[in-house]
């Protein structure tokens, strides 16, 4: 029976006749690649792109990220969305660190980009500022297609990545930046 449903592409292997022999880091980045738990940090109108993106329409769950998770410790990719407020941005950092690696920063919009229109005193103007960023999406607000464009970035980037880079000095540097140990 022809079906719609596109399964994800298997690593590159050696198959035989009741085998399939591929390498261990290809196989985890296959399965953190399709299942990327978002911690969506909304303090603004962004937060209502993302939440289209969720919904049926764009329906995120074709990508394996439906299951939202509001516990740091529980997450794999912290979507920044709105308006960061320099007084918040202690509490973006305290949730990132509760995160466990590996870990993936989308920043939504042009306000968690760059501060957006709010070149104020009391807006943190980035939250690259505080976070190390993997994926910048702009406009004010984006459309949920481009937050589900930065979703398969972050898979791109998931699934290529070594089980070492956390390890690697250019990592701990990148961090140390950042003043995270
Ligand atoms: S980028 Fe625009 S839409 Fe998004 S939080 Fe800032 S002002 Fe709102």
């Amino acid at each position: 029976m022809a079906s719609d449903i596109k399964l994800a592409e298997g690593p590159p292997s050696y198959d035989g006749p009741g085998f399939q022999a591929t390498s261990f880091d290809k196989i985890i980045g296959l399965a953190r690649a399709n299942s990327l738990w978002p911690l969506p940090f909304a303090t603004s109108c962004c937060g209502i792109e993302f939440m289209a993106t969720m919904a049926a329409r764009y329906d995120i769950a074709r990508f394996g990220s439906e299951r939202i998770s509001f516990s740091p410790r529980q997450a794999d990719m912290l979507l920044v969305a709105g308006t960061i407020a320099k007084k918040m941005a202690p509490v973006v950092k305290q949730v990132y660190l509760q995160m466990a690696e590996p870990r993936w920063v989308i920043a939504i919009g042009a306000c968690a980009s760059s501060g957006g229109i709010f070149d104020t005193y009391s807006v943190l103007q980035g939250i690259d500022r505080v976070i190390p960023v993997d994926v910048y999406v702009p406009g004010c607000p984006p459309r949920p297609e481009q937050i589900l464009e930065a979703v398969m970035q972050v898979q791109e980037l998931a699934h290529n990545e070594s089980l070492r880079r956390r390890n690697s000095d250019e990592y701990q540097k990148l961090l140390a930046s950042y003043s995270i140990q």
